[in-house]
């Protein structure tokens, strides 16, 4: 940041007192200004028939990473709890009926100052659409996951963490929650291209 949020004066790097790591300091009004990480929060709507099992993506009509595929996630408001801005997400972004179900994975992305959650999602119907922020929504099966064109780390984390997860519960297991960081995203890109 360059300048201050409350006096519009320039702001410099310094340590406060007290302080271990530099933080942005009003030049004029003294104003420490913390720069803390953001939580991105989506969900990973499910639609089941007869065994058949099917995840909803989204392709991402806004940078970064337009065209992309996504789950429905995005950051959390202020004022509203992780589950509620899950669905507003959902809704927004595919402008699909789910029912929540619990958290399945927090993902530390520490390099860019994110931590992502993704709770499990049941759709309630087939009726959705591609809200403003997407380009279609469509719902696919494992095999069928657009793998080389998912749009970050975390959701590709999050899709493999699940079909896991899944094929347990084929056995009789469940799905548990899982914390995962996110530490070589270059590699990651590369897998990608
Ligand atoms: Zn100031």
């Amino acid at each position: 940041m360059n300048f201050c949020s409350e006096c519009a004066h320039p702001v410099a790097l310094a340590i406060p007192e007290g302080d271990n790591r530099p933080r942005f300091v009003c030049t004029a009004c003294g104003t420490i200004h913390y720069q803390n990480p953001k939580l991105v929060v989506g969900s990973l709507p499910v639609w089941e028939h007869e065994g058949d099992l099917k995840v909803m993506l989204c392709r991402r009509a806004i940078e970064p990473r337009y065209g992309y595929w996504t789950l429905p996630a995005g950051f959390m408001e202020n004022a509203e709890t992780t589950a509620a801005a899950a669905i507003r997400e959902t809704v927004e972004e595919a402008g699909a009926n789910i029912e929540l179900g619990p958290l399945f994975a927090m993902l530390n992305v520490a390099h860019v100052h994110q931590v992502h959650l993704f709770y499990l999602a049941r759709l309630v119907d087939l009726d959705y659409a591609a809200g403003i922020e997407s380009l279609e929504v469509q719902l696919f099966g494992e095999r069928e996951i657009p793998w080389a064109d998912l749009a970050f780390p975390t959701i590709r984390t999050t899709l493999e963490l699940f079909f896991a997860d899944r094929r347990r519960v084929i056995e009789g297991g469940s799905y548990r929650f899982h914390e995962h960081d996110i530490v070589t995203p270059m590699r990651t890109q590369a897998d990608l291209a």
